[in-house]
């Protein structure tokens, strides 16, 4: 996979897969095409319980507000899975670089991808450019998606624009009976 110097589509397919968890298997490896993955993995039985727990330790960087503290599980994360980067030309993608050894299975893969793509999205684009939809953070809101924030001015704040609608709709109502 191209990590390209922002690591954008790394992490926006670790939100994709923290939004809408694959049923199986084969939904995860479903995703990974979709953002432009072209590799082959290798099956193990664990395989879908392995991803989860990947992303489950990703999330926990994604709640991490203070950047410090994003910094070290982040730090983390990457001494446990990444390697020295290599160079390689698989499927004919053009040669890039790879944050792992060859040949690993496919929780290991996404964690190695995910950490380094996150780790760049961050330091390139900004610390803040992650976190949960800004619509979840009002009482009694059940958004709880991610928000990976690839825009110009960097002011993204929620998932969707149904979000957004609706907390406009809460902010004007609490204007409306402050009155
Ligand atoms: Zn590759
Ligand atoms: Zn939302």
């Amino acid at each position: 996979m191209h990590l390209n110097p922002y690591g954008e589509y790394a992490v926006l397919l670790a939100a994709s897969l923290a939004n809408d968890w694959p049923a199986d298997r084969a939904g995860i490896v479903g995703r990974t095409r979709a953002f432009g993955m072209t590799m082959t993995f290798r099956a193990a039985p664990d395989d879908h319980a392995r991803t989860r727990r990947v992303l489950d330790e990703w999330l926990t960087v994604v709640d991490a507000g203070d950047p410090t503290r994003r910094a070290e599980l982040l730090n983390r994360q990457m001494a446990a899975v990444a390697a020295y980067p290599r160079l390689t030309d698989h499927d004919g993608e053009g040669w890039h670089l790879h944050y792992r050894d060859d040949d690993r299975p496919l929780p290991d893969v996404l964690a190695a991808v995910v950490s380094v793509g996150t780790a760049l999205h961050l330091t390139t684009r900004g610390m803040h450019r992650l976190g949960r939809c800004a619509a979840g953070q009002d009482a009694g809101d059940p958004c709880a998606a991610v928000v990976v924030d690839v825009t110009r001015n960097g002011r993204q704040r929620y998932c969707s624009v149904r979000c957004a609608n609706r907390a406009a709709v809460r902010r004007h109502r609490t204007r409306e009976a402050a009155r």
